[in-house]
């Protein structure tokens, strides 16, 4: 039996980088960036005018002018026009290039128009207190190619704006490894199906399909039965077809649990069998030949959904060409007592402190098999192995499975 650290070191050591592929533009949304952005031209790409009003020469305020003779029309989207008379002012729109020879901008809100013989005139009432007020001046956030995204950033909402501003109408992206999700077990049924007094509705392969939901990989659900031979045919095309495998259940000592034995067959080498923790203790890990891993979690909801955050999600996080999140920790909030010298998964609600810091509050459920109690709790707090009693204010790792 190995130790928490030990089993994520192995799977960190197994992670190969994903391939790229060139998406549309369009279809890039959550995935992983493969290329490096630049600025194509300066950002802002001129002097863009940050108000609707006028535009004038700054010098002649200084001069003690305050009334402006309004002598055209400048709207976005239209090529600056000039400002010839310096003792005049342009109408001007947010968005538009300032006109040539203007250097500041006074919104509707600060002047007055006059009309005298039907010639319009602005009356300063707030004069601006400096040049280029108003004004965003080219290249003040971004030079022309400056590099503005890299490698292994996520394709969220302020990275889309800044790709489509830059033009780039396709974009390099992480492909998106396909996942094979497997349950196992006889006494499974699919939802749909009225169990037997004796039978349960699956749920693992479901709660793992919705946590991969959001992240950009194609995932397939398969349920294979506790027969070693068809295990065996299934699971070897599955492991054929798909980059990686997440199985769950028949890992155990039970006399039904074919899994480690069978992957080994089909050429899966075991790189470690059962891990130093609770929930999760039989999980298998291995790796064939083609660099294909297989993740065999426990069958128990509890420990299949701990495994899969703790193991299988900073794989593949990894494995995409992401950096991994900084630890989150938190204030345990109530003594804990877990004798074992093993790790404990405890489940925890998250709630802020009254200063910003995470807090933990246990809800240690019944159990592996108490998959209704995660429904109360946001993550789990990593309790070392080492020392059984954890008290109130102790700071210790999450392992969060909802957004804090
Ligand atoms: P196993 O690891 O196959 O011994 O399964 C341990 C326990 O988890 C058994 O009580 C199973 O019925 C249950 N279990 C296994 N797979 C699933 C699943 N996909 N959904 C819900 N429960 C499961
Ligand atoms: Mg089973």
């Amino acid at each position: 039996m190995i130790t928490v650290a030990e089993a994520s070191k192995i799977i960190q050591d197994s992670v190969h980088i994903f391939p790229t592929e060139t998406v549309p533009f369009g279809e890039a949304t959550g995935r992983i960036l493969r290329e490096s952005i630049h600025a194509d031209r300066d950002f802002p790409p001129f002097d863009r005018v940050m108000m609707d009003g006028i535009c004038l020469r700054f010098e002649q305020l200084e001069k003690g002018q305050n009334k402006f003779a309004i002598e055209g029309r400048q709207l976005a989207g239209s090529p600056p026009l000039e400002l010839t008379n310096p003792e005049g002012c342009l109408e001007i729109m947010t968005g538009a290039p300032l006109a040539k020879g203007a250097d500041t901008v006074i919104p509707f809100e600060d002047f007055d128009v006059e009309e005298v013989d039907g010639k319009k005139y602005a009356v300063i009432q707030i004069a601006p207190s400096k040049a280029f007020k108003n004004v965003h001046l080219q290249g003040t956030d971004k030079k022309t190619g400056e590099a503005l995204l890299g490698n292994g950033r996520k394709l969220t909402s302020p990275e889309i704006a800044v790709v489509a501003s830059v033009g780039k109408a396709t974009i390099e992206v992480t492909q998106k490894p396909k996942i094979a999700i497997v349950s196992t077990g006889d006494e499974l049924v699919d939802v749909h199906e009225q169990p037997l007094p004796h039978q349960i509705r699956r749920s693992n392969s479901y709660a793992i399909q919705a946590a991969l939901a959001p992240l950009p990989v194609e995932s397939k659900s398969f349920h294979l039965t506790d027969d070693k031979a068809s295990l065996k045919e299934k699971l070897g095309e599955i492991i054929d077809n798909y980059d990686a495998v997440i199985l769950s259940g028949g890992v155990s000592k039970g006399k039904a649990d074919f899994v480690p034995e069978v992957l080994e067959e089909l050429g899966v080498e075991k790189l470690f069998h059962r891990v130093a923790q609770r929930p999760g203790k039989p999980f298998w890990f291995g790796k064939n030949a083609d660099g294909k891993v297989v993740f065999a979690l426990p069958g128990n909801p509890v420990s299949t959904y701990m495994c899969f955050y703790k193991y299988f999600l900073p794989w593949l996080i990894s494995s995409l060409g992401l950096e991994q999140p900084k630890p989150l920790y938190a204030i345990l909030e109530q003594d804990f007592n877990f004798k074992p010298d093993i790790s404990f998964f405890l489940q925890v609600k998250v709630v802020s402190g009254e200063y910003g810091q995470l807090k933990a509050i246990p809800f240690a459920g019944k159990g592996s098999g108490d998959f209704a109690n995660l429904l109360q709790a946001d993550a789990f707090l990593e309790l070392p192995q080492g020392r059984s009693d954890f008290h109130k204010g102790d700071v210790l790792k999450l392992v969060p499975f909802r957004e804090l």
